[in-house]
């Protein structure tokens, strides 16, 4: 775990090497995500760092219900019932009831849950179910919701119009120190069109700072460019795979796109990723081909 200051009143706090969360000073503080269950911990130490209890907090704001944004939301209820937690109203059910989240998790990780953990739930007095363009005033700063599919269809990204400042959650991919910006399209959500549509969206807000979730602050106008440019070159390199191997496994696909991907060729300490990023595409192709 470690702390750093980003900005004047946001605290980052990293937990893990893949993992943040934002520690908001205002009149009201604020934390803007929870890492996996089995995180909570660490989230807590880290909370302890800067002066933090739980019980001080007076909201949690999650991008989406993922577990690596949402994970430790219901450790953190427990620890202070009068915790208020924003989410967007899609996903708000499954925050009061994570069931649904901890088996489809338990699905895809396999005993690899045990380092994840299980998400409890949250009682339905502490849920804030947000839409887009409801607003979050915690005093000097008001955070605007933009409701921003794509990644799924209940991510939401926060936006400071004063201060130029947008969490961005998954909605422009990772960006992590020293890799460049990748994607992260997983089943079973991942929409190609809806993805290219926030984007533009979160683009003209002309933000001076967007704060990654994975990982941390960036102050590079590019990053939108840059993550138009990997849903195409994503998209069209596993579409063409499947053209010829239709029945080609996720490994036989990361294989296969690594000669379109340089990022998979040179990151490969990413694969996890990479993997789940195959299972959403083939998904989002499969559902393009034969809409319901
Ligand atoms: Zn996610």
């Amino acid at each position: 775990m470690e702390t750093r200051n980003i900005y004047p009143g946001i605290e980052m706090i990293q937990v893990g090497d893949f993992h943040s969360c934002y520690l908001i000073r205002d009149e009201s503080l604020a934390l803007v995500e929870a890492p996996h269950p089995a995180e909570a911990q660490e989230l807590i130490q880290g909370l302890a760092a800067l002066g933090v209890r739980p019980q001080d907090l007076k909201c949690l704001i999650t991008t989406h219900i993922h577990l690596d944004h949402a994970g430790a939301a219901g450790h953190l209820a427990r620890e202070n019932p009068n915790l208020i937690v924003f989410v967007h109203e899609i996903g708000a059910p499954h925050l009061i009831n994570p069931e649904r989240i901890n088996q489809s998790a338990r699905r895809t990780y396999g005993p690899a849950i045990e380092v994840i953990g299980e998400m409890l739930p949250i009682p339905e007095a502490q849920i804030h179910p947000l839409t887009d363009g409801d607003t979050i005033s915690l005093g000097r700063t008001r955070w605007e919701v933009l409701h921003t599919p794509g990644h799924a269809r209940y991510h939401i990204c926060l936006f400071e119009e004063k201060e130029k400042i947008l969490f961005s959650g998954d909605a422009l991919g990772c960006l992590y120190p020293g890799a460049p910006l990748y994607l992260v399209a997983p089943a079973p959500e991942y929409d190609f069109e809806l993805s290219l549509k926030s984007i533009a969206r979160l683009e003209s807000l002309k933000p001076e700072m967007v704060v990654f979730t994975h990982l941390g602050p960036s102050r590079d106008k590019t990053v939108f460019e840059e993550c138009r440019k990997q849903h195409r070159l994503w998209v069209k390199a596993i579409e063409k795979v499947l053209k010829f191997t239709p029945d080609a496994d996720s490994l036989e696909i990361l294989k296969m796109i690594a000669e379109d991907i340089p990022l998979v060729k040179d990151f490969p300490q990413y694969s996890g990723s990479y993997i789940l990023n195959i299972g959403g595409i083939k998904r989002y192709l499969m559902k393009k081909a034969n809409p319901a």
